[in-house]
Formats: structure tokens, C-alpha cells, sequence
């Protein structure tokens, strides 16, 4: 069976590089860049193309900044969204 295709967002300027992300991805889709955002943190970027969408790293991720989206019958469909993290936090996945 093919492997599922999937793709992340990270809002970089809200990122703090606590890496807890890249340890949770399984596909070891995730590093830290060499650049910084404007609070001074190495943001997290994907090095690889092999993200399958698994929502790990939306799920560990404490600042609730990274959005996953999966490849559904062809369209790029979002599956994991978190929000409201400092106040009642909800997880949506699909
Ligand atoms: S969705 Fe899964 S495979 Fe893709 S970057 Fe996040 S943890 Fe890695
Ligand atoms: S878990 Fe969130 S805050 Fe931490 S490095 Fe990953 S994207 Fe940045």
C-alpha cells in the first residue's frame, strides 16, 4: 500500500525551536534551520519530502502553530488544526 502523502505548515515567526516536533516525526521530516525568526529562536523547518501526515507534530507541538494537511483523491485536505492553546484548547482531527 502507498504510503499516505502529507505536508505541514509552521508559522516560523511563532516557533521556539524546542524540537519536541522533530523527535515526535517518525519520518525524520523535520530539522531546525539555520536561519532565525525575529524573537531569535532556529525555527523549524521540513527537510524531507516524505511527511505521510501522521499529526505528530501538531500534537506535541506547545505552541500550536503547525497545521497538517493530507493528500485526499487527489486534493490537499487540512487534518490537524490546533487552536486556542493558551485558552481552551481544541484539537480537530480528521
Ligand atoms: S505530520 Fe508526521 S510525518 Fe509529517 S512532519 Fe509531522 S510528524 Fe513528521
Ligand atoms: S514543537 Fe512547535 S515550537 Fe517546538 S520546534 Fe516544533 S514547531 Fe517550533
Amino acid at each position: 500500500m502507498a504510503k499516505a502523502k502529507g505536508d505541514i505548515f509552521v508559522d516560523i515567526e511563532k516557533c521556539k525551536g524546542c524540537e519536541l516536533c522533530m523527535v515526535a516525526c517518525t519520518q525524520d521530516s523535520l530539522s531546525l534551520s539555520n536561519s532565525i525568526n525575529k524573537k531569535g529562536y532556529h525555527y523549524v523547518v521540513r527537510i524531507k519530502d516524505n511527511c505521510t501526515g501522521c499529526v505528530n507534530c501538531a500534537l506535541v507541538c506547545p505552541e500550536g502553530i503547525i497545521k497538517v494537511y493530507r493528500k485526499v483523491d487527489g486534493k490537499k485536505e487540512q487534518v490537524a488544526a490546533l487552536t486556542n492553546v493558551k485558552k481552551d484548547m481544541t484539537l480537530e482531527v480528521s
